[in-house]
C-alpha cells in the first residue's frame, strides 16, 4: 500500500462543484488502495478577501490577529471536503494544523515548521480514513508555552504538504493545481509556455524564488533536502505533470524540519581572473556584443556583474579561468578600441562559495558568510548570490584562510569541503525555464567605504530585521575617498522598513548616501546545464538587445542569469528570452 500526500490549491477547490470533483478524484485513489493525506488551501481568493477585510478595519493589523483570521480560510475547505468525501461513502476526517500537531516557530505570518506529530494521522490512516489537513497553518508553543495559531506565509500550503510527506515518510507528494505542471514560464504571461516533464529541485528553487509562483520555495527546499518525490499536476485531468528530482536524502534531524542546516558544502575555485570593463556605453547590445565575442572565442565566463550605471556609461565585470586570460584580454582590448572605455585585469583570484537550499530566503546566511570573511580581514572583490549558492571572489592568497574560517562558522565537515570541483551536468539544458519577478525594488548605497566588512554590515543589518536582499551587486567604479556602490534589490513590501535600517547605517558612513532606483522587473533564466554551456548569458543579453531593451543590472550565479530591466520592459523581456531559448517549441 502506498501512502500519498496530495495537495489541492485554491482554484482547485474554488467552489462547491470543484470540491465535489476533488472528492471524486480522492475517492477513486482511495478505492485503488492508497492511503491518503490530503492538504487543502482556502477556497479561491478567500485568503485575499480575508486580508482585505482586515485592511478595511486597520492599515496595520497585528500579525497574531491576521494569523487567527487567515487560518479560517483553510478550515472552511477541510470541513467541506470531508463532508463531500463522507457523502461519497469514504471515511474522512478533517484536521487543523494544531489538531495535527504541526509545530512551528512563533514568527506570525512566516513561521517555519519545526516538527509534525504524526500519531493522530497514523491512527486515522490505520482505521481507513482519508485525513484532510488545513494547509498554510500550524501552531507555535511560544515562549510562554501557550499555543498560538501561526501561518507559514502566502502560498504556504505547498510547504505544509511536503513537510507532512517528510514527517510521514510518504511514498510521494502530489501538488494539484490549475496548470498542467511546471511550465517553461508563467502561462498567464507567455501563452505558449511548455510543460517540463522533469526539473531538478535546485532549478525549481531558483525559479520559484525568482517569480515562478507555481510552488512555494520552501516546499521545494524541503523536497530537495529530504529527497521527497514531488510531482506537480493538474487537478483537471490525469496527465503525469512535472516530476522534481533531488540527489540529497537526509533524515529528519533534531534541528527542526525546516531549520535543518541550510549550508551543505563549501567550494574553493582557484586560478580565477577578474576582468573589468569600465566606462563603456550604456546602451542595448553592449553586453551582448561582449559576451558573444567571448563565447565565439570559446571562453567560458563564470560570474557576470553589472551594477547600476552612472551617467551614460556602464561597468561590467566578469570572471574567467586563468588559462583563458590571454585570449580574453586580446578580445576585450579590441572591443574597447571600438567602444571606448577602460580594461582592468586582476589575476590570482579565487572564488569561495557556500552551497545549499534556500540560502537567500534566510537572510542571516549570506550575512554570516560575508561577516566571517570580513572578520578575517578578507576583502570581497565580487559577490554573487542565489537561492542555492552564494559566492565571493577574493584574493588567491586569502583562499585557504577563508575556506577554513567559513567551514568552521557553518560547522562543515571535511567531506563537505571541495577544492576545485569539476562542473557535473547530467544532460540538463542550459535554460530550463525563465521567470519574471515584478515585485522587487532596487536601492543603492553610494560611496560606501571599500574596506572589508561593508557588505557584511549592510546584509547583517537587514538580516536582523528579517529582510532578504535578493540581487546584491558591488560596483567597480570608485568614488571620492575610495568609496564604491553596493546595489541590491528587495521585495516591494520590505522597502517601507528599509529606511529604519539604512538611516542609522548611513550615520556610520557619513560620506555615503542612498538612492532609490527606478521601477524594475527581474528577469531570470535558469538551467542546470548553464555552467557547462559557453555563451548562455551572451544569448540572453542578445535576446534583450534585439528587443531594444536596456539592461540596468546583471547578476549571474551558477545556474541562473538575472537581468534587471525597467518595469515597463518586463513582460516583453520575458517573452523575448523565452522565445530566444526556443522554450516554446520543444
Ligand atoms: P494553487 O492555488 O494551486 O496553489 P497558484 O496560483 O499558487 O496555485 O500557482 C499556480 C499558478 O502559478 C499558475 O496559475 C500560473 O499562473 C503560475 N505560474 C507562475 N510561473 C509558473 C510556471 N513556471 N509554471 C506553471 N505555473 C506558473
Ligand atoms: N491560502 C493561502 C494563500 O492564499 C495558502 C495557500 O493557498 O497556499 O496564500
Ligand atoms: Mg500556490
Amino acid at each position: 500500500m502506498t501512502l500519498l500526500v496530495q495537495k489541492f490549491g485554491g482554484t482547485s477547490v474554488g467552489n462547491i462543484e470543484r470540491i465535489k470533483a476533488v472528492a471524486k478524484r480522492i475517492a477513486l485513489c482511495k478505492e485503488a488502495g492508497h492511503e491518503l493525506v490530503v492538504v487543502v488551501s482556502a477556497m479561491g481568493n478567500s485568503t485575499d478577501e480575508l486580508t482585505n477585510l482586515a485592511l478595511s478595519v486597520s492599515k496595520n493589523p497585528p500579525s497574531r490577529e491576521m494569523d487567527m483570521l487567515l487560518s479560517t480560510g483553510e478550515q472552511v475547505t477541510i470541513s467541506l471536503l470531508s463532508i463531500a468525501l463522507n457523502e461519497l461513502g469514504i471515511s474522512a476526517t478533517s484536521m487543523t494544523g494544531s489538531q495535527v500537531g504541526i509545530i512551528t516557530e512563533s514568527a506570525h505570518g512566516k513561521a517555519r515548521i519545526l516538527e509534525i506529530k504524526t500519531d493522530r494521522i497514523k491512527e486515522l490512516l490505520k482505521n481507513g480514513h482519508v485525513v484532510v489537513v488545513a494547509g498554510f497553518q500550524g501552531t507555535s508553543l511560544g515562549t510562554s508555552k501557550t499555543a498560538e495559531i501561526t501561518t507559514l506565509g502566502r502560498g504556504g500550503s505547498d510547504t505544509s504538504a511536503v513537510a507532512l510527506a517528510t514527517a510521514l515518510k510518504a511514498d510521494s507528494c502530489e501538488i494539484y493545481t490549475d496548470v498542467p505542471g511546471v511550465l517553461t514560464t508563467d502561462p498567464r504571461k507567455v501563452a505558449d509556455a511548455q510543460l517540463m516533464t522533469t526539473v531538478t529541485c535546485d532549478e525549481m528553487l531558483e525559479l520559484a524564488s525568482l517569480g515562478a509562483a507555481v510552488l512555494h520555495p520552501r516546499a521545494v527546499e524541503i523536497a530537495r533536502n529530504y529527497g521527497i518525490p514531488l510531482v506537480v499536476r493538474s487537478s483537471w485531468d490525469n496527465q503525469p505533470g512535472t516530476t522534481l528530482t533531488s540527489k540529497e536524502k537526509r533524515s529528519l534531524g533534531k534541528e527542526g524540519l525546516e531549520l535543518s542546516k541550510p549550508v551543505n558544502s563549501i567550494e574553493l575555485v582557484e586560478k580565477q581572473s577578474v576582468i573589468g570593463l569600465s566606462h563603456i556605453p550604456d546602451q542595448p547590445g553592449i553586453a551582448a556584443d561582449l559576451f558573444e565575442t567571448l563565447s565565439e572565442g570559446g571562453i567560458n565566463v563564470d560570474l557576470i556583474i553589472q551594477s547600476t550605471h552612472q551617467g551614460n556609461s556602464n561597468d561590467i565585470t566578469f570572471t574567467i579561468a586563468e588559462e583563458d586570460l590571454k585570449r580574453t584580454k586580446l578580445l576585450c582590448q579590441k572591443l574597447i578600441q571600438r567602444l571606448g572605455g577602460n580594461l582592468t585585469i586582476q589575476e590570482k583570484m579565487s572564488k569561495l562559495s557556500i552551497r545549499g537550499a534556500g540560502i537567500m530566503g534566510r537572510p542571516g546566511i549570506a550575512a554570516k558568510f560575508f561577516e566571517t570573511l570580513s572578520k578575517s580581514g578578507i576583502n570581497l572583490r565580487l559577490i554573487a548570490t542565489s537561492e542555492v549558492k552564494v559566492s565571493c571572489v577574493i584574493n588567491a592568497e586569502s583562499g585557504n584562510k577563508g575556506l577554513r574560517y567559513v567551514s568552521e562558522a557553518f560547522d562543515l565537515k571535511d567531506k563537505q569541503i571541495k577544492i576545485n570541483p569539476t562542473n557535473i551536468c547530467n544532460g540538463e539544458p542550459e535554460v530550463r525555464g525563465v521567470a519574471l519577478d515584478p515585485n522587487q525594488v532596487q536601492l543603492s548605497v553610494i560611496n560606501i567605504p571599500d574596506i572589508p566588512g561593508s557588505a557584511a554590515i549592510l546584509c547583517q543589518s537587514f538580516a536582523d530585521e528579517g529582510i532578504c536582499l535578493h540581487t546584491i551587486v558591488q560596483s567597480e567604479r570608485k568614488y571620492e575617498s575610495n568609496g564604491k556602490i553596493i546595489s541590491f534589490t528587495m521585495n516591494k513590501d520590505d522597502r517601507k522598513n528599509a529606511d529604519d535600517i539604512l538611516i542609522p547605517l548611513l550615520k556610520v558612513w557619513p560620506q555615503a548616501y542612498l538612492e532609490d532606483g527606478k521601477a524594475i522587473a527581474r528577469i531570470s533564466a535558469v538551467g542546470a546545464g548553464m555552467p557547462v554551456s559557453i555563451g548562455t548569458a551572451g544569448r540572453m543579453f542578445r535576446a534583450l538587445a534585439n528587443a531594444n531593451i536596456n539592461i540596468l543590472m546583471i547578476a549571474t550565479s551558477e545556474i541562473r542569469t538575472t537581468c534587471i530591466v525597467a518595469e515597463n520592459d518586463g513582460i516583453k523581456a520575458l517573452k523575448e528570452v523565452h522565445k530566444f531559448f526556443k522554450l516554446a517549441s520543444k
